[in-house]
């Protein structure tokens, strides 16, 4: 039978970093947990966390553990498993009869923590709670892979300024689960997975944790994280709360703005740019730019190195879901402000584009990949 297997957990002399073999079926990983600035509490429910997807995934069988499960967490690895498999029913079915489960324990409350990116979801959902939150918490090797130790250093110091600003504890978790994760399935589905192991790492010093959801109330797309998903992470010591904004990242920015220090230290690139935070030319900032234009916070923006490209925003090519749909507001909102007229002429063009210009941008970039497979072996050799 084909059995995920959590092997002996093992904690440093320090208490600063945890980690376990896990078995898949024939293939053993070995994940860790590092956080050099607080303790961190071996629990199994951390390891069993990351490793559910996977194993569904490979239509595994069977869990063991020889050690004590909280019983909550269990149902709630069940209620997920339902889940994606409505979403994705080509997905395995696990038995946890192997489980031994304790009854849920009385737990003082503890701490509440943000998992806080610096992104324009994870700021809204810190801010409109700062009161109740006393940490935000990084976990380093998630949106920014290990080996990226420059801008890894960059996002560091950014992060510790908005903690002082703040007054906030910040928590970095290094961890390489997310390359674990990422042998299996896509990182979109992974993500809320590693989320909640990294959380509970830091149970029972910490009791509640908010996941930010990504600004669109009405937004049900299947995702890692997802409120049908995140409260079933919790323990009887932890709970996981997904933090529905109810509002669009239009409207988080717009709330977000009054903070300077949030104008100051915004992030959301996909790239890794050799200096600053953000690149400026990816099309997550082109399109976050026309969102802060459209909040009217532009202005007062101090992340980017140069003013948005108009020439780059006119090729913005993957248009679709929810990003495009939010597009489609920024520009009513532009339309009624008459602020940006320039970016108001290139949000007609790229959103009314007619099918045969699709076609043609399609062509082009199919040749040009084309091209790129065909030409970069040569320039190796
Ligand atoms: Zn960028």
């Amino acid at each position: 039978m084909s059995v995920l297997s959590i092997g002996q957990i093992q904690s440093s002399a320090d208490g600063h970093r945890i980690s376990a073999p896990i078995q898949m079926g024939k293939d053993q990983f070995e994940v860790f947990f590092q956080a050099n600035e607080t303790q961190l509490t071996p629990n199994p429910e951390a390891f069993l966390a990351i490793a559910l997807l996977p194993a569904m995934k490979l239509k595994l069988e069977r869990i063991e553990y020889d050690g004590i499960v909280s019983r909550q967490f269990v149902e709630g690895m069940k209620a997920i498993q339902q889940v994606f498999r409505t979403w994705k029913p080509t997905y395995g079915e696990l038995d946890y009869d192997g489980l031994k489960t304790r009854p849920d324990r009385d737990c003082a409350v503890g701490k509440s923590g943000v998992f806080f990116s610096g992104g324009v979801d994870s700021y809204y959902t810190f801010l409109s709670r700062r009161d109740q939150v006393d940490a935000l918490i990084n976990i380093d090797g998630f949106d920014i892979p290990l080996e990226q130790q420059s801008m890894r250093r960059r996002m560091k110091e950014n992060l510790r300024l908005i903690g002082e600003r703040f007054n906030k504890q910040i928590i970095f978790i290094e961890t390489n689960a997310r390359q674990f994760s990422e042998r299996f399935l896509a990182w979109s589905f992974a993500h809320g997975s590693v989320i909640a192991g990294s959380g509970h790492l830091l149970s029972p010093e910490f009791s509640t944790f908010y996941l930010a959801s990504f600004g669109n109330p009405h937004n049900m797309y299947r995702f890692g994280v997802h409120p049908e998903i995140d409260p079933h992470w919790s323990s009887d010591c932890a709970q996981f709360h997904h933090a529905d904004s109810g509002v669009n990242k239009i409207e988080e920015i717009q709330y977000s703005g009054q903070f300077n220090t949030f104008c100051e230290t915004l992030r959301i690139c996909l790239r890794y740019p050799e200096k600053g935070l953000n690149c400026g030319r990816c099309e997550k900032c082109l399109r976050t730019m026309v969102y802060l234009q459209a909040a009217g916070v532009y202005p007062r923006m101090k992340v980017f190195e140069k003013p948005l490209d108009l020439s780059q925003l006119s090729r913005y090519k993957r248009l679709s879901g929810p990003d495009k749909d939010l597009l489609y507001v920024a520009l009513n909102m532009l339309e009624q402000q008459n602020t940006y007229p320039e970016t108001v002429n290139v949000l007609r063009k790229i959103l009314y584009r007619g099918s045969w210009e699709k076609k043609l941008i399609k062509l082009g970039r199919d040749f040009r990949n084309e091209f790129n497979k065909k030409i970069k072996p040569l320039k190796r050799l």
